[in-house]
């Protein structure tokens, strides 16, 4: 069954909501590893986004923000689908992602399948 349009409003602020958390999480993660970046990353990330966020953030090879710009990577692109009418489907046989796995994972592009072999072969 198709997502309804209430479905996609609730993941689509559910996704919202994330990304706040997860943007504050990254900033003060990275504020942590490196008090004189902070002044240059929130002036840069102001107006330059996500990009020159990730930029500074590859230089400080924190594992747990790079996890966390991974997941917001993936919300963001999430957002655009929504936008554009893509979202719910998965990203590699274009069939519905079920709503459960939405609800517990709004940023997923694949479905539980095709997420398992995209993890295997990503990995090999
Ligand atoms: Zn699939």
């Amino acid at each position: 069954m198709p997502l309804n349009r209430r479905d996609i409003i609730q993941l689509a602020s559910a996704i919202e909501e994330r990304r706040e958390a997860l943007r504050e999480e990254i900033h003060r993660e990275v504020a942590r590893g490196r008090d004189e970046s902070y002044a240059e990353l929130t002036g840069a990330t102001h107006d330059r986004g996500e990009e020159a966020l990730a930029d500074l953030v590859a230089d400080l090879g924190n594992a747990e923000v790079t996890r966390d710009l991974g997941e917001l990577r993936d919300l963001e692109a999430a957002l655009r689908r929504i936008a554009d009418g893509g979202f719910g489907l998965c990203a590699d046989c274009g069939g519905e992602i079920p709503l459960e796995r939405l609800r517990a994972q709004p940023g997923a592009a694949r479905c539980a399948a095709c997420q398992t072999r995209h993890e295997k072969t990503y990995r090999s």
